[in-house]
């Protein structure tokens, strides 16, 4: 799933290419994709894309007003979910998409005959997309938490400790805080030496601190490495930075333990038992329920 740092790579490489340029036509091929119906996708013809930004792991492109200005702005704000993703291609088609086939979900044609499509794998369609006079009216949008990569410690250790949940739940829920999902929550615990498990208002000021300073460098790090980046490129410079996030069975990059994982229904962590865990392998409890 794109997170914090691959929607604000998204949107950086989206500004460079894009910004100024006049949206032609919006083609709908997933109808289940688009989750507001007024204003209609029509309202952004003849609209420029002024800018691009993200709210958490949305991605909201802005589109100005059409000459003369009587209107104000209008977001087309995207939720990628697991296997969303964003393409550009310097000519588009010219004919129209055919509803409900393949994975593009949604076409935005501009002027110049090239555009992009918002493009969803697999059986699974949880791609969202909301046109919106104010990103707020996004109901995913106005329940985040602070943004991850912009809030301070006093904010960042309040958030966490809201709730008694384990930190690798907590660090991942959108509204405690925005913008981290399954892969770089594993690197960030690696980095601050915690187990996923870990209780968060159970964390000393040192252990927070430590989780902050993870979270900062972090973020810092794949946001550097990521902006600059072109969409089709992301997910495997992605990748290939990560430590121990879908390493299973390697050694760590930092005392050669065997990296392990825990399995849930639909997910996996990863994680190094001697960082983190002090040398003790976590209960699997797909893992136990197979050997019972
Ligand atoms: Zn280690």
């Amino acid at each position: 799933m794109p997170e914090l740092p691959e929607v604000e790579a998204l949107a950086a490489d989206l500004r460079a290419r894009v910004a100024g340029r006049t949206i032609a036509r919006v083609e709908v091929a997933a109808i289940s994709a688009l989750k507001t119906f007024d204003p209609p996708p029509t309202a952004l013809h003849g609209r420029a894309i002024t800018d691009a930004g993200r709210f958490g792991k949305f991605l909201d492109i802005v589109c100005g007003a059409p000459e003369p200005a009587a209107d104000g702005d209008l977001h087309l704000v995207v939720h990628l979910a697991r296997a969303g993703w964003l393409h550009y291609r310097d000519a588009l088609p010219a004919t129209p998409l055919k509803p409900g086939k393949g994975p593009i979900a949604l076409r935005i044609r501009l002027d110049d005959g090239g555009g992009f499509d918002l493009t969803e794998q697999g059986t699974q369609k949880r791609l969202a997309a909301y046109l919106v006079r104010d990103p707020a009216q996004v109901p995913g949008v106005a329940k985040l938490g602070p943004d991850a990569q912009r809030c301070d410690l006093a904010t960042f250790a309040a958030r966490l400790r809201s709730r008694s949940g384990q930190v690798k739940g907590m660090l991942t829920d959108q509204e405690v805080l925005a913008g981290l999902g399954n892969a770089w929550s594993d690197e960030i615990l690696h980095r601050a030496k915690l187990s996923p498990f870990a209780i968060t208002t159970r964390l000393t000021d040192e252990q927070m601190a430590a989780l902050y300073e993870a979270t900062q460098a972090t973020l810092a790090e794949a946001t550097a490495k990521l902006v600059g980046q072109q969409a089709a490129s992301l997910k495997s410079e992605k990748r290939s930075g990560m430590v121990v996030h879908n390493r299973t069975g390697l050694p760590c990059p930092v005392c050669g333990d065997t990296i392990r994982e825990v399995s849930f229904a639909d997910s996996s962590l990863q994680y190094c038992p001697t960082c983190q865990t002090g040398g003790k392998p976590l209960a699997d409890r797909r893992l136990s329920k197979l050997l019972r």
